[in-house]
């Protein structure tokens, strides 16, 4: 009987310590991951905020981390579909391949913006599915959450419980924010800006700014100084008060752009990590701070 209870104690020690291993692209998804699955969840990003998500170099490290994962977050739509797939097949490791439980691809659970039929590869680099970079809307970062909360129960459904309460108090947190952050942009609604890539039609719907033109004269595609003063031309008459951008894209050609248009060049974090964010909710409150900081 001793011994029959030593070995129960040695295999709860055992159990209890096993985690679930979830790798995500993009930090954002790591972390909402954690918030969501507590102490059942150990979780690693495959890239850091301050990397741009449509490139990566496959490192040893980034195959060894999907070799263990138990569950596998991407953007989808083809963001990562440049680094992403040599990884997953050469991580040895079925769980996390699609078709099953432990692939999960997060645009299926938003609305998507810019869905297209055909597309044609003279447009640039355009994702035929929808825009791609929805996970800057905090409201659709709900939608994304749920999802989140269901693949955990799917792959330890033991957390049933835990993963519900985590997602609750997880999405109250959110929904308090969102009430915030709405207040903050309201008397800013229908201003004009510029955006240097198209990743910020999301948080445009959520912040009712209003987008009059692209640095990039087509996605993925970098600017020159002719295309930034065709923009100007174009775009002058609207007078954009600020040009947003992410840190990895260059600077040189936005900031000439803002000065002849007369508007403030602001960059701001996308992704946890950036600009020294912590969590999801901090890049969020600092691209809201940021960018009524420079409309007030
Ligand atoms: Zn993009």
């Amino acid at each position: 009987m001793r011994t029959y209870c030593f070995i129960a104690v040695l295999l709860w020690a055992f159990c209890a310590s096993a985690k679930v291993r979830v790798v995500s692209t993009i930090p954002d998804l790591a972390d909402v991951a954690q918030q969501i699955g507590g102490d059942r969840v150990e979780t690693v990003a495959l890239l850091r905020g301050t990397q741009d998500p449509h490139f990566a170099d496959p490192k040893p490290s980034m195959m060894v981390a999907l070799n263990k994962a138990d569950l596998l977050l991407s953007v989808g739509l083809e963001l990562e579909q440049g680094w992403l797939p040599p990884l997953m097949q050469g991580a040895r490791n079925n769980k996390i391949l699609p078709g099953n439980a432990g692939y999960l691809e997060v645009s299926q659970f938003v609305p998507l913006l810019e869905k297209r039929t055909n597309v044609d590869r003279s447009e640039g680099d355009i994702h035929k599915g929808g825009n791609p970079h929805f996970w800057i809307d905090p409201e659709r970062m709900r939608l994304i959450a749920k999802g989140i909360s269901t693949g955990l129960q799917a792959i330890d459904p033991e957390g049933k419980a835990a993963y519900e309460a985590g997602f609750k108090a997880y999405d109250a947190q959110l929904q308090a924010k969102i009430a915030d952050w709405k207040a903050k942009l309201a008397p800013h609604q229908g201003k004009k800006l510029v955006e240097y890539h198209r990743s910020w039609i999301y948080f445009l719907e959520f912040s009712r700014l209003v987008s009059v033109g692209e640095i990039e004269p087509k996605p993925g595609v970098e600017p020159s100084p002719s295309s930034v003063s065709a923009l100007l031309e174009r775009v002058r008459q609207e007078q954009p008060r600020l040009v947003i951008q992410e840190a990895y894209y260059p600077q040189n050609l936005s900031r000439l752009f803002a000065q002849k248009a007369g508007a403030a060049l602001v960059i701001l974090p996308t992704m946890v990590g950036a600009q020294g964010t912590k969590n999801y909710i901090e890049v969020i409150d600092s691209m809201v701070n940021q960018i009524i900081a420079h409309l007030n």
